[in-house]
């Protein structure tokens, strides 16, 4: 399995920068988890092939890649886009997002092929597939309606929290996962932003060696969504918590599981 957190934020240069401002993950170049860099950072190959977008929750920084993707390829969709959310942040997407008003409704609209979007509502805790994925959302605790993911093919399986605060049941799901690959966490803000954290549903380094102490694996521990403003402060943070198999998710970088 290919595995890819795309390049968000770019340096004084123009180049993309380490620090990730938006949340979009790649898989096998061809499955998207949360669309914030899709339209800006995926390859032409990637465009090409990327028809399945899984989506945590409605938080611009996860979705905003999402209405400019489908505008860019829409003369070329010939299998429509297909969203895989919960029933919960499809009706989000298409009061908030994809209202005529923000962005237009592609679920109506159609090229030469056919339609251009497909709604793929899924049930929480019941495994689905997408395209050779097998994947379960498990509910986190965020500020909004959100999803973490287990993702498995035949090889690998990782755990993605996505956005979240403290909680229970998905480590315990993960727990029950025999043989991870790999998991990621999120980490936003520095312990000294604590109270911001708490009031956003997002965790600092040392809430998160907390929610850790919970798992029963030791596979390798990667930490992704850090605030970009606080990037060299939570790496360090992160670092001093000194513990051996985790470290923060490199962007861009394209890990082979
Ligand atoms: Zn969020």
């Amino acid at each position: 399995m290919k595995f890819q957190l795309l390049p968000s934020t770019f340096d004084e240069n123009g180049r993309a920068s380490a620090r990730q401002h938006l949340a979009c993950f790649v898989i096998d170049d061809l499955i998207a988890f949360d669309a914030g860099s899709l339209a800006i950072s995926t390859t032409s190959a990637q465009k090409k092939q990327i028809r399945d977008v899984v989506i945590s929750h409605a938080h611009l920084d996860h979705i905003a890649g999402l209405p400019l993707y489908i505008d860019d390829l829409f003369a070329t969709i010939k299998r429509p886009i297909q969203i895989h959310a919960t029933a919960e942040v499809i009706e989000i997407l298409e009061r908030d997002i994809f209202n005529w008003s923000i962005y237009p409704r592609f679920s109506e609209l159609r090229n030469d092929h056919g339609v251009v979007l497909e709604y793929r509502p899924f049930e929480i805790e019941q495994d689905f597939l997408v395209k050779h994925l097998k994947v379960k959302a498990v509910k986190v605790n965020h500020k909004v309606p959100s999803v973490g993911f287990i993702v498995s093919d035949e090889k690998a399986v990782f755990a993605l929290t996505n956005d979240t605060a403290e909680m229970d049941r998905f480590w315990e799901v993960v727990n029950e996962e025999k043989n991870l690959t790999a998991i990621l966490v999120e980490c936003a803000f520095p312990n000294e932003l604590n109270t911001l954290a708490c009031n956003s549903h997002h965790l600092t380094p040392s809430v998160l060696q907390k929610e850790l102490a919970k798992l029963k694996t030791n596979c390798p521990i990667f930490v992704v969504n850090i605030k970009p403003m606080y990037f060299d402060q939570v790496s360090r943070q992160i670092k001093d918590l000194k513990i051996e198999n985790l470290q923060v998710l490199e962007v861009g970088k394209v890990y082979e599981w």
